[in-house]
């Protein structure tokens, strides 16, 4: 089997596969009432909360939609704080909805500084939310959400968190850090298959729900609200996809937060040793790379999709492209969820043996 290293889909263990296989049950009787709430519960431990928290079928661009629609109204001041890709994409959804967008956009490659979080905020005293990527998936950086979060809530802001390729790999205290609506994905490092989005709502946020008027249906976090209180979704729920979290959040839990906090540290430092061992270097500021995805600037001369090709069909190793401008000039490995030093040993050395093959001349002995 080739070993996916892309941030997202990531592999899943054997038995969260097999969960997938499980009979179908009623999503409207006791069977799924039961697994809903320990799913739910055990999802809580690990977004380090007490807020609510919904499991919506959808892919996290889903969470993200949910986010804008049930927190704003057509015309709401909201600040986008983006360093990539994906925070573009999560400004230009609440664009799409009619928030007016003021945008705080940092270099790719670079995390937000939150001193020009805290004065772009004074500058427009009257924003309602901040959207901010806790990951960066598209160029491998990890903000100060602690930083920025103290930040936004001092000066009272809602505060909105892509946490899709962190939670779960990296510690985000959701409570502790103030975060009102918090968003991750299934398919990242859940070790679960794509499908599912889960959501936390704070106390703070359901008070700005009351007041928003974007319009929504599928995505309502007060249908979602209704449903779970009777042990069910609002819509037919991706089954399959839950009884794989369920197994796969029994792993996590017996593995313990810290344990996977601390191996996603290891192997993010490993990863980036291992490409600069090899005489490359790394695309993002090293003081926030990211300990679920890196990104290696590809050298002048290099065909980065050669590359990739080559490692698909020689080694078995998937790695991710360069997104938008980033595109041929730099490649992704994403090292989230089911991940071991192993894993990161045989891409290292498999990338020594394929970059000769593609014009690089300065491997490192
Ligand atoms: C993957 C990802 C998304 C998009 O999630 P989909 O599940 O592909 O819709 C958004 N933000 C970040 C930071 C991501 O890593």
């Amino acid at each position: 089997m080739p070993q996916l290293r892309i941030p997202g889909p990531t592999p899943c263990p054997t038995e969260v596969l097999e969960a997938m296989g499980w009979p179908m049950i009623n999503h409207r009787g006791p069977e799924y009432e039961k697994i809903i709430h320990e799913v739910t519960d055990e999802l809580k431990q690990v977004f380090q909360t007490q807020n609510d928290l919904y499991i919506l079928t959808g892919s996290g661009t889903g969470g993200l939609e949910a986010a804008v629609v049930n927190m704003l109204s057509p015309g709401d001041k909201i600040l986008s704080v983006s360093i990539g890709a994906f925070g573009d994409r999560w400004a230009n959804i609440a664009k799409t909805f009619g928030a007016n967008v003021v945008s705080l956009n940092f270099e790719w490659g670079r995390a937000a500084d939150p001193d020009a979080v805290a004065k772009a905020i004074k500058a427009n005293p009257d924003v309602k939310a901040v959207l901010v990527t806790h990951n960066e998936t598209s160029t491998g950086v990890t903000n100060d959400l602690e930083a920025i979060s103290k930040v936004v809530k001092d000066a009272g802001k809602l505060l909105l968190v892509d946490a899709i390729s962190s939670l779960s790999s990296i510690d985000v205290p959701v409570d502790k850090w103030g975060c009102d609506v918090v968003v991750t994905g299934s398919q990242k490092g859940w070790m679960v298959p794509p499908g599912l989005a889960m959501v936390s709502v704070s106390p703070e946020a359901w008070k700005a729900f009351d007041k928003a008027s974007m319009p929504r249906f599928y995505w309502d976090f007060g249908k979602a609200k209704s449903f779970l209180e009777k042990g069910q979704n609002p819509w037919t729920p991706a089954v399959s996809v839950v009884y794989a979290l369920s197994v796969a959040l029994k792993m996590m839990l017996r593995e313990g937060l810290k344990n996977i906090f601390a191996r996603h540290n290891r192997i993010g430092q490993m990863t980036r040793d291992g490409i600069k061992g090899l005489g490359l270097s790394i695309f993002a500021d090293e003081k926030y790379a990211s300990n679920t995805v890196t990104s290696v600037a590809i050298p002048e001369g290099v065909d980065g999709k050669k590359l990739r090709q080559l490692m698909q069909s020689e080694h078995g190793i998937v790695l991710a492209g360069g997104q938008q401008h980033l595109d041929g000039k730099i490649f992704r490995i994403g090292h989230l969820g089911l991940v071991s030093e192993d894993d990161i040993k045989e891409l290292i050395a498999a990338l020594k043996i394929t970059l000769p093959e593609v014009g690089f001349a300065g491997i490192k002995q």
